[in-house]
């Protein structure tokens, strides 16, 4: 029996795609939909694709153009050879794809997921989207789900008047007549009654709409008076922090929109109530590993590590333009692993942050009581956000479990206009969350990268519940980096080696940053002086990706990796060192190109690297200064690539060398793959359009590896 109901699925890498999924998810429910939500892993457990009539997808990419882990067992299953070619006959889809274009196969993992659909006999009832990491992923995603349920309702009118008709021809054949719809016009979008009103009264600044906004905050604040006070001292410090540059008109910020936008009136995306609901549970303990229907967080498999801080050590030279720091980790448990490998951090939010969250929403009293959250009664909503554990403390759920940092998405700032109350603070948001605001949203608050934080410092009348927040914000994700060393030196020990991520100032932001996960491991590295070392991380190993050494080490190797690219060749050579005198074999050419500024202040592993080259597991070293403006060229890696073309020529176009690139993928990686082409055609004296194809077969080969970041 074909299920008439609407099921979203994710695939979903680092988190993003799944949170889009569970908003869709949670649009449809409010806009009763009889509507699921799975993640393709779950296929054959929890839901069975060949009985799904409609669904919607949302799948990002990893690795260079593969599907996400949790993705990859579905459409291994739906390319079997057995399965006919109507297998899925009955499915139609709607699918958002992500990636980012720096890596050479743009949108791999949901292509690859379309095209096992279409195998199977799927259809989809709306265009495909693909949205873009390189440009601005919220250009696609944005249209894309504004067309998505005009798409989801014309499906379902089509799907009735050809049952309808095929009632009167007494059949009993379901078959959809969807068609695809890429007409976004359609989508007229309702707003709940209440809502629409409070808002229409507030564009016109109606003084008894006012009032009963004022008056709701006066009952949320008039018992503490010292709150106010607090609270405008804590925003008045956020904002002094406020660092100004010139980029932006300062006229125009977060706070102050356009004279032109202020005058018009605004259509905004329809609210949806507040579903969750908190009881506090003064006698019982939170529990930090226990979650709804069991889910593990933060990774799936529950492999989670308490690896002991051994070391730490600065890479750089104080006076360089990022601090790179290395951490030594170990652990009598520590899982395997190989050279290139990478693994995840669960990392916390800044105390401090924390802390002025809570002043902010004046939690200070319940902060600490352990809670549970449940759905309030009169919604349709079923379960609460599975990543936060069953009993939990506000503190415990703000510092581990949300990414305070993420930029609230549009949902977020429209729910938050409910609970401003200060007239033009509260116009200022509806600004910003409307059609005709976009470019607004997109500059003060997008590129700007502002999160909650800013706007709570920003807006100071807006008082949202604890609850609120819980139902926007998203999950907070691990973070991943590359294993620096081989576990045939010390096996349960690893090493990683970061750039403490510094946000430039803007003036949409209330508070200077570092990154979530490399301001707290550089805080543990300052706190190290004082009190020795007795931190711990909770580390967890990732699923490998192929970039790792050949089986056969004869094998040439040439590694490029800028910066903190360096760091999986670290593993690599010493796992070579460390087979060197074992094996009965030769050990392949290897070469390494890497480069930093200044030779004297950001050359990472210099001795290191320089041991290898003399120690035999390393052929070659060449580095490149970028910086250094005595020193003659080479600047960056792809100049010393082209000094040495011949042999790389040699080991690219007649051996069975492995090439493998490491580091920042929006511009180095991409300009080394167009300096590989160029040394193709000029080599083989072809055109451009030949590299290319030659090229790609040595990718295809699997001789081409990419480990890169944006
Ligand atoms: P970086 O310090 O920013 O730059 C290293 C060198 O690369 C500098 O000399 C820089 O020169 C140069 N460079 C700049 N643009 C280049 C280009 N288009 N082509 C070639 N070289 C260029 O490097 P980084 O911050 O370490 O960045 C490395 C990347 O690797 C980051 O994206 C990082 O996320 C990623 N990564 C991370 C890990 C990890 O475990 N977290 C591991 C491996 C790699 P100028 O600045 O003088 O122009």
């Amino acid at each position: 029996m074909i299920r008439n109901k609407l099921v979203v699925l994710y695939g979903s890498q680092t988190g993003q795609s799944e949170s889009i999924a569970t908003d869709i998810h949670e649009d449809g429910v409010f806009r009763n939909y009889d509507i699921e939500l799975f993640c393709l892993k779950d296929e054959g457990k929890l839901f069975n694709i060949s009985e799904i009539n409609c669904a919607v997808m949302v799948c990002s990419t990893t690795g260079d153009g593969d599907p996400p882990e949790n993705a990859r067992k579905f459409i291994r299953n739906l390319n079997r050879k057995t399965l006919p070619e109507n297998h899925l006959s009955q499915l139609n889809y709607a699918l958002l794809g992500l990636g980012d274009s720096n890596y050479s196969t743009f949108c791999g993992g949901p292509k690859k997921l379309e095209k096992s659909l279409k195998k199977c006999g799927a259809k989809s009832y709306y265009n495909s989207a693909f949205a873009d990491d390189a440009t601005d992923m919220e250009d696609v995603i944005e249209p894309w789900l504004d067309g998505l349920w005009p798409a989801v309702e014309k499906f379902f009118s089509n799907k009735k008047a050809c049952m309808s008709k095929n009632e009167e021809n007494e059949t009993t054949v379901i078959e959809s007549s969807a068609e695809n719809d890429t007409n976004s016009e359609n989508n007229v979008i309702n707003f709940s009654g209440v809502t629409a009103a409070k808002i229409q009264s507030c564009n016109k600044s109606d003084a008894q709409s006012t009032k009963q906004l004022n008056d709701k905050e006066i009952t949320l604040n008039s018992k503490d008076t010292n709150f106010n006070i607090n609270l405008q001292e804590v925003s008045t410090k956020f904002l002094d922090m406020r660092i100004c540059s010139t980029q932006v008109p300062l006229e125009q910020c977060l706070q102050k929109g356009s004279d032109e936008l202020s005058n018009l009136d605004l259509s905004l995306p329809c609210t949806f109530p507040i579903y969750l609901e908190i009881e506090y549970l003064e006698n019982q303990l939170p529990t930090s590993g226990s979650y709804q229907n069991g889910t593990k967080f933060p990774v799936a498999s529950g492999e989670i590590i308490e690896a002991k801080i051994d070391n730490i050590r600065q890479l750089t030279s104080d006076d360089a333009l990022k601090r790179t720091l290395e951490f030594t980790l170990i652990s009598d448990k520590m899982f395997d692993f190989k050279p290139g490998d990478s693994f995840g951090i669960c990392c916390e939010n800044e105390d401090s942050e924390v802390e002025w969250l809570i002043k902010r929403l004046a939690l200070e009293k319940s902060a600490d009581i352990p809670a549970q959250l449940s759905i309030s009664k009169n919604t349709p909503k079923k379960s609460v956000p599975a990543f936060i554990p069953l009993v939990f403390t506000i503190r415990q759920a703000l510092k581990t479990c949300f990414e305070i940092r993420s930029v609230p998405k549009k949902p977020f700032l429209r729910a938050l206009v409910e609970c401003t109350s200060d007239p033009a603070e509260n116009r200022r948001l509806q600004e910003l969350v409307s059609k005709q605001g976009a470019s607004e949203y997109a500059q003060h608050v997008r590129e700007a990268n502002v999160c909650i934080l800013d706007i709570l410092a920003t807006f100071v009348s807006c008082q949202p519940s604890f609850c609120l927040l819980a139902q926007h914000l998203p999950r907070l994700m691990p973070r991943r980096y590359s294993i620096a060393n081989s576990p045939l030196g010390v096996s349960n020990a690893i090493k990683f080696a970061f750039n403490v991520t510094r946000f430039d100032s803007h003036p949409s932001r209330t508070f200077t940053r570092n990154g979530v996960c490399t301001g707290m491991l550089e805080k543990i590295f300052d706190k190290k002086h004082q009190k020795g070392l007795d931190k711990t991380v909770r580390i967890f190993p990732t699923k490998s990706t192929g970039f790792c050494l050949p089986d056969d080490l004869s094998r040439p190797i040439v590694m490029i990796g800028p910066g903190t690219g360096v760091a999986p060749f670290v593993g690599f050579l010493e796992h070579r060192l460390a087979l060197k005198p074992s094996g009965d074999f030769v050990l392949g050419e290897s070469w390494l190109f890497t480069g930093c500024r200044h030779q004297d202040k950001d050359f990472l592993y210099k001795d290191t690297l320089e041991d290898f080259k003399s120690n035999g597991a390393l052929t070659h070293l060449k580095v490149a200064f970028s910086r250094d403006v005595t020193r003659p060229q080479p600047k960056y890696v792809q100049d010393s690539l082209k000094l040495c073309s011949h042999e790389m020529m040699k080991l690219i176009l007649s051996s069975d060398a492995v090439f493998y690139i490491c580091g920042d993928a929006r511009n180095m990686a991409k300009n080394v793959r167009q300096c590989f082409i160029d040394m193709i055609a000029k080599c083989k004296n072809c055109s451009d359009e030949e590299a290319n194809a030659g090229f790609k077969k040595v990718v295809s080969a699997k001789r081409y590896l990419e480990d890169i970041w944006t």
